[in-house]
C-alpha cells in the first residue's frame, strides 16, 4: 500500500514538473519571443541604432511620459488623446517595456521642444544627435524612420488627385513634393506625385496617418530597412564629391599601367651574369 502511494506521490511529482517544465517552455518562448526585437519597430527621436538603443534603455518610461503630457496629446473636445509613445507590453512584439510608436494609431508631432528627449537618463535618447548650430533642440534633425510610398495603391499614381500626406507633412516641400508628370497614354492629364526626400523626412508618420487609403499607400519604416546600399565600386561621375574618386581611379590605373610596363620590361631585360 506504502508502495503504490509512493508510486502515485511519484507520477504526481513527475506530471507536474513535466507541467510546468512544459508552461515554463510556453512561457519562456512567448518572452524570447518580445526579448528579439522586431526589426520594423519605430524608436522616440533621437534614438540611437537598434542595438545599441537595447542595450542603452532601462525601461524607465520617462519618454513616454514626457510624451503623454503634451497638450497636443489633447484631443479638440479637451479629451486626453493615446500619447504618440507606448512601452512595449506582451503580446505587441517588442522588446517589453522599450518605447515606440505606430503612426496610424499616433504619429510624432514633431513638438519643437521635444520633450521626450532630455528626460532620458541612459542616453538611449541622444540629444546631441538633435542639436543644431545654435545648440538648441531640433526636431527636424530627427531620423526616427523614412516614408515610402507603395507606388500601385497611391492613387496618385492612378491619376486621381490627391495631396493628403503632402499637406500632413510638418516639412511641406521639403520632406515631401509634389512631383508634375504628363499621363504620355492620354497626352491630355497629368499625374501629381508624392515624393519622399530622404535627407529631410524625419519618419514621425503624419502623412501615414493622413493617407487616405485603406491600408497607407505611404507609410515609415525604420532607416535601415527603407533604404539600400549603392556600395562603393559605383561612381556617379557628375557629382562633385564623386569626381575625385574619378581622378584618383585614373590615377591608379594610370599607376597600374605603369607598373604593368615596369614589370614587362625587367623581364626583357638582359641580365648579365
Ligand atoms: S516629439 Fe514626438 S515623441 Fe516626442 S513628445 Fe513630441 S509627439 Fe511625443
Ligand atoms: S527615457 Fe530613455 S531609458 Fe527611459 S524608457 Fe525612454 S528611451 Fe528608455
Ligand atoms: S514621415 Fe511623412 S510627414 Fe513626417 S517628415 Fe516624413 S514625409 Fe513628412
Amino acid at each position: 500500500m506504502a508502495t503504490s502511494n509512493n508510486r502515485r506521490k511519484f507520477m504526481a511529482t513527475t506530471f507536474q514538473s513535466v507541467g510546468l517544465t512544459a508552461l515554463g517552455g510556453l512561457l519562456w518562448s512567448g518572452y524570447s519571443d518580445e526579448v528579439k526585437a522586431s526589426p520594423l519597430v519605430l524608436r522616440p527621436p533621437a534614438a540611437l541604432p537598434e542595438d545599441d538603443f537595447l542595450k542603452a534603455c532601462i525601461k524607465c518610461g520617462l519618454c513616454a511620459e514626457a510624451c503623454v503630457n503634451r497638450e497636443s496629446n489633447q484631443n479638440r473636445d479637451g479629451s486626453q488623446r493615446k500619447g504618440t509613445l507606448q512601452m512595449a507590453k506582451g503580446g505587441d512584439h517588442r522588446m517589453i517595456g522599450t518605447p515606440f510608436f505606430v503612426p496610424t494609431d499616433v504619429p510624432c508631432y514633431m513638438c519643437d521642444d521635444v520633450p521626450c528627449v532630455p528626460v532620458c537618463p541612459s542616453g538611449a535618447l541622444d540629444m546631441p544627435s538633435i542639436l543644431n548650430e545654435k545648440k538648441e533642440l531640433d526636431i527636424n534633425k530627427a531620423k526616427m524612420g523614412l516614408a515610402v510610398v507603395h507606388k500601385e495603391s497611391c492613387i496618385a499614381f492612378w491619376g486621381i488627385q490627391c495631396d493628403a500626406c503632402y499637406r500632413a507633412c510638418p516639412i511641406m516641400d521639403e520632406a515631401i513634393t509634389l512631383e508634375y508628370q504628363k499621363n504620355e497614354r492620354t497626352g491630355k492629364h497629368a499625374f501629381l506625385l508624392p515624393v519622399v526626400h530622404s535627407d529631410i523626412c524625419t519618419g514621425c508618420g503624419l502623412c501615414e496617418q493622413a493617407c487616405v487609403t485603406e491600408k497607407p499607400a505611404i507609410f515609415v519604416l525604420p532607416i535601415e530597412q527603407a533604404t539600400g546600399v549603392a556600395g562603393d565600386h559605383y561612381v556617379k561621375g557628375w557629382d562633385k564629391k564623386d569626381q575625385q574618386r574619378v581622378q584618383n581611379a585614373n590615377e591608379i590605373h594610370t599607376k597600374n599601367e605603369r607598373s604593368k610596363q615596369d614589370a614587362s620590361e625587367y623581364l626583357n631585360m638582359e641580365v648579365e651574369y
